[in-house]
Order: C-alpha cells, then sequence, then structure tokens
C-alpha cells in the first residue's frame, strides 16, 4: 500500500461514511492494520494515507511510551468524537508528512464512537496521548493535517531526520 503524501490533494478530501462493514471492507481494515505495522513506531494510520475516501482508522498504541495503558488495536470505522476535553501538547509525526514532526495542542480525554469490523457500534473513552492519536486520525478523515493545527511553525515544527 503506497503512503500519499503531503502536498498530495487526496489527502484534502473529505472521506465518506462507510454504510456497512462487508468482507471488503473488512479486508481493507485488515490491510491498513498491516500497513500501520511495518513502520515501527506508527501508532495509527488513516484510509485516505492509502489513497482510499473512507472513513476508516487503525489505531495500536501498545507499547508507547507516552501511553502506560493502552485499549490495545482499534480497527474503526466512521469514528466519531462524541466529547473533547482538557488540553495537552505533543510532538506528532505522520507517515504522510515524512519530512516534520511538530508540537500540536489537542484534547486530553475523547470519547469516539465507532463500528468495529464486525459492524458492531461502539463506544470508547481514551485519554492522553492514545487520545491525541485518534483525533489525529480523526482528522485525515476530513482532509486536516498535523501541520494544520501548528500555531506556530517557525517554533513548533521540526525537520524530522527519518521515518
Ligand atoms: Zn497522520
Amino acid at each position: 500500500m503506497k503512503i500519499y503524501q503531503f502536498p498530495d490533494p487526496l489527502l484534502r478530501e473529505k472521506s465518506l461514511f462507510i454504510k456497512e462493514i462487508d468482507g471488503s471492507t473488512a479486508a481493507f481494515m485488515e490491510r491498513l492494520k498491516d500497513r500501520m505495522y511495518v513502520n515501527k513506531g506508527c501508532v495509527g494510520v488513516a484510509a485516505p494515507q492509502v489513497g482510499e475516501l473512507k472513513r476508516i482508522v487503525v489505531v495500536d498504541a501498545t507499547g508507547h511510551k507516552k501511553v502506560p495503558v493502552s485499549h490495545g488495536l482499534l480497527l474503526m470505522a466512521n469514528p466519531q468524537i462524541l466529547a473533547v476535553s482538557g488540553s495537552t501538547i505533543n510532538r506528532e509525526g505522520c507517515l504522510s508528512v515524512p519530512d516534520y514532526t511538530g508540537n500540536v495542542e489537542r484534547g486530553d480525554y475523547v470519547k469516539v464512537k465507532y463500528m468495529d469490523k464486525n459492524g458492531e457500534e461502539k463506544i470508547m473513552e481514551a485519554d492522553g496521548f492514545e487520545a491525541v492519536i485518534l483525533q489525529h486520525e480523526i482528522d485525515h478523515l476530513d482532509g486536516v493535517l498535523f501541520i494544520d493545527r501548528v500555531k506556530n511553525t517557525k517554533r513548533d515544527l521540526f525537520p524530522r531526520k527519518n521515518y
């Protein structure tokens, strides 16, 4: 799966809602998960990053130093933030923005509704960096990149050596 990179205009599109999880959608979610694990340290990927304008994200914060307790692997269709609160600033990176990392302010807590791989509606809550990851990935579905949320590009954007 090819990763689309900034400034590809596809990354700026709004992704489409998933009506139901059929076999091909479930298989796509699995492939997206496999793609996430290709890059060591990658904690999430959204469908538009591989050129599919579908509201699907995969997240796995397991083992991340900023996530002492994680929900493990999450395969989400139509993820929607129902509530957000608090504030936290973290250094973010993105497979689609390979040359930079940036300090981004986001909510410190989210409540998210989504459909899982079996088409079941779920609601979960996350805080800290796992909440940040979810907000970052869900942003992709609306064509928003973390660099859009960096307040001061001179002060808060940093060249990245490797990804
Ligand atoms: Zn990203």
